[in-house]
């Protein structure tokens, strides 16, 4: 089996014109369901992430803002970031699906979890929302894995299409938490060169691929694979974490790096294989971007496939 994370709160981050809207996650809810995989899957409850939890990750005061700004109404709290009047909540949901997801995957009640949240969390810095994102749900399970877990060693692999700037700057120095991010270059949010590897106890733990628009798919895979399997022989992770964007899927209005639906097997296949060979094969998986609703909803639905496959 593997656990599925999903609700209709995640409905309720109300975004109006913009691509990234509820309809993304209704049409994967009715993807898994007509493939039969949501059956396959159990789907725990869950509860928000506890204040102390994404404390760890984000500012106090840039808490409080977003929940006075979503109780006041909402609005565009950053040029492309839009609030809703029940995203503060939504966003502590998510990040508390992702804290469920990795205390159930610790606990051995399964090998991998698949988390479809909104918003998405990967370019959420510690002060401030950022690309469509309020919190870094992947930072903030990551940090509970250490802190509530006593992990030790934590991956983040980051496929999403953009570069996942905000988890880099969350572990820029700590070590603990190694983070390999492949993403199209250059791009939106503009960080994420091959030179940025991290500082201090963290030097040497974060890896990233830059991927010029036009790369043959297979060079992409090689790269990614050569890298992870640097990245993973370093950190030797206890756990792997996914910030599973699909955006690099050719039909993506947003992204696109020229990848077909079947190319996130491969994806899946190449990080379940590491976290086999490290973490006794703890995959936890969190939705980042994927802006074409249908092949959004097929990818997920390869990436699940495979994640069941354990
Ligand atoms: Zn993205």
């Amino acid at each position: 089996m593997t656990l599925l994370y999903s609700s209709p709160v995640f409905l309720e981050h109300i975004t109006g014109a913009h691509p990234e809207h509820p309809r993304r996650l209704m049409a994967i809810s009715d993807r898994l369901k007509t493939t039969g995989l949501a059956a396959r899957c159990s789907q725990p409850d869950f509860i928000a992430a506890r204040i102390d939890q994404v404390e760890r990750i984000h500012q106090t005061h840039y808490i409080d803002h977003l929940r006075r700004y979503a109780a006041a109404g909402g609005g565009r709290i950053e040029v492309d970031t839009v609030v809703s009047e029940k995203s503060y909540d939504v966003a502590l949901r998510a990040a508390g699906a992702a804290c469920d997801a990795i205390a159930r995957v610790l606990r051995g009640e399964d090998k991998t979890a698949l988390c479809l949240v909104r918003p998405p969390g990967h370019h959420a810095r510690p002060h401030d929302a950022m690309g469509f994102c309020l919190y870094n749900s992947i930072a903030v399970a990551a940090r509970s894995a250490i802190d509530d877990h006593g992990l030790d060693r934590v991956l983040i692999v980051d496929w999403d299409v953009h570069h996942g700037n905000g988890t880099q700057e969350m572990f820029w120095e700590d070590g603990r938490v190694g983070f390999l991010s492949i993403h199209r270059w250059p791009f939106y949010p503009g960080t994420g060169d091959a030179d940025e590897i991290g500082a201090s106890n963290g030097l040497g733990c974060i890896a990233n691929v830059p991927v010029q628009f036009g790369t043959p798919v297979a060079e992409f895979h090689a790269r990614f694979e050569h890298a992870l399997t640097d990245l993973s022989s370093k950190i030797k992770p206890q756990l792997v974490l996914i910030s599973a964007g699909f955006d690099a899927h050719r039909e993506d209005p947003i992204g696109s790096l020229e990848l077909e639906t079947d190319d996130f097997i491969r994806l899946t296949k190449t990080v379940m294989a590491v976290a086999n060979q490290y973490a006794e094969g703890r995959v936890v998986s969190l939705l980042e971007g994927g802006y074409n609703p249908s092949r959004l909803a097929e990818c997920v639905g390869v990436h699940l496939n495979e994640l069941l496959s354990h």
